[in-house]
């Protein structure tokens, strides 16, 4: 899959800021140091994993302060929240709305993926149960292509 380009990650972290003043929340060095690892990341981030990247520029940070910045960007709607299976929880950024993903169960790399098909299935449920779809959970679960071959695999 294409590279997101550094204009449209950019775009996405001022986006993020944006909705943080909007919403009268203070930004300290910390949040907005949050929200750049998040609308810089690939990786679907686990609050974990972005504490450990904002810890090396801001020591004073604490994984709690990571917690709320990324509760508070959920409830802005300014990123997905995804439930893996074995209880930990990863976001998303780059796609703030429901979207499926693919999910390695031996190194826990995520991948968006876009079924063309899901549309389609969407639209025919809706027409068969008489619901109006506003949202969906589906992720897949199995071996990545490094896993697969036994290399190492990116961090992620
Ligand atoms: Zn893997
Ligand atoms: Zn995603």
């Amino acid at each position: 899959m294409k590279a997101p380009a550094e204009a449209d990650l950019q775009r996405r972290c001022d986006e993020m800021l944006a909705a943080i003043r909007t919403g009268g929340m203070r930004l300290t060095p910390q949040r907005s140091a949050v929200v750049r690892t998040l609308a810089f990341s690939t990786e679907h981030p686990s609050a974990e994993r972005i504490y450990a990247a904002v810890k090396a520029d801001f020591p004073m940070t604490s994984l709690a302060t990571v917690y709320k910045t990324v509760a508070l960007l959920k409830q802005l709607g300014q990123v997905a929240e995804l439930c893996l299976g074995d209880g930990t929880k990863r976001y998303d950024a780059a796609r703030p709305f429901p979207h499926p993903h693919l999910v390695c169960t031996r190194c826990g790399r995520v991948v968006d993926c876009h079924p063309a098909s899901l549309q389609r299935l969407a639209g025919e449920l809706a027409r068969e149960t008489g619901f109006c779809i506003e949202s969906h959970r589906l992720d897949f679960f199995g071996c990545c292509p490094a896993c697969r071959t036994g290399q190492k695999s990116p961090r992620g």
